[in-house]
């Protein structure tokens, strides 16, 4: 074995180098990136906006519980702030407007978020058509986020704290050997008792690469799960 760590992260995007960030300082932490480069895929690509009325319940109560500290990070995270304050409005059809509805009258639905009327809506926005638009909805606490600085600070924590990036890992294959996990990869062989798979969009693919995997392949019998306590404001409903 080329490599031993604590935790081993497959996926340098915005999920896991936040993660890394957290774990390091506490453990020996391998970030293991597919690409030649970090951020390349869905956190590349976001339209970076930051919304609490937006998403299933869990992903509104982590956007809540991240507010803090995108609004106030700290000292040397980044050199500008990660947040500019932006509304944003819902707008529904006929066909549309139970989902508006739903949204609105949704048990954790954001304080922030309130129905307009089509003629408030139109106001706004005059490009609406009147004859298309059933319903809106506004929500001014929104912001749009800096992704690659929020992105970038984390990986520079990681890095403070003493975590190991490894880009190109292509041609990855893992394995569950005498209860430890084994990435093996064109830049290496690595190996940790703990394997976090969360390779975003990627990640039924990646649970297919060897033959122990199971998908987001977090194992519990490695590492009991409460050691990482799980964040404020989530459950472990729809945990796969
Ligand atoms: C078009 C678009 C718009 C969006 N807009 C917003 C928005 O406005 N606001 C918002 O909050 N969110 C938005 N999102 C969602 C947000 O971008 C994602 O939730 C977030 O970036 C996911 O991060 P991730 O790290 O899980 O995935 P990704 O950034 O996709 O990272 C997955 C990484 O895993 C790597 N990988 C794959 N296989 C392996 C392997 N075997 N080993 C190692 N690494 C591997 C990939 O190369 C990739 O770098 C948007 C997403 C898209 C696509």
């Amino acid at each position: 074995m080329s490599s031993s760590f604590d935790v081993i992260i497959l996926n340098a995007g915005m999920a896991n180098a936040s993660l890394t960030a957290e774990l390091a300082p506490q453990r020996k932490v391998l970030l293991l990136e597919v690409e030649d480069e970090a951020g390349r895929h869905a956190t590349g690509r976001s339209a970076a906006m930051f919304f609490e009325s937006y998403g299933n319940a869990t992903v509104c109560a982590l956007t809540r519980a991240s507010r803090a500290f995108l609004e106030h990070p700290p000292a040397g995270f980044a050199d500008a702030p990660l947040m500019t304050p932006r509304a944003a409005m819902f707008v529904a059809d006929a066909q549309g407007l139970p989902r508006l509805e739903a949204m609105l009258s949704a048990p954790g639905a954001a304080p922030t978020l309130r129905r307009l009327t089509p003629a408030a809506a139109i106001e706004r926005v005059p490009i609406l058509r009147p004859e298309w638009l059933a319903g809106a909805a506004l929500d001014e606490s929104g912001c749009d986020t800096d992704v690659a600085a929020i992105h970038q600070g984390y990986l520079r924590s990681a890095r403070r704290a003493g975590a190991q990036l490894v880009l190109g890992a292509r041609e990855t294959m893992l394995a569950h050997e005498a209860g430890c996990w084994v990435v093996r990869s064109r830049v290496g062989e690595f190996g940790a008792p703990v394997l976090v798979n969360s390779t975003g969009a990627w990640a039924d693919a990646g649970s297919r690469v060897g033959p122990e995997c199971r998908r987001s392949a977090c194992n519990p019998s490695a590492a009991p799960r409460s050691r990482y306590p799980r964040p404020r404001g989530t459950s472990g409903a729809g945990r796969s």
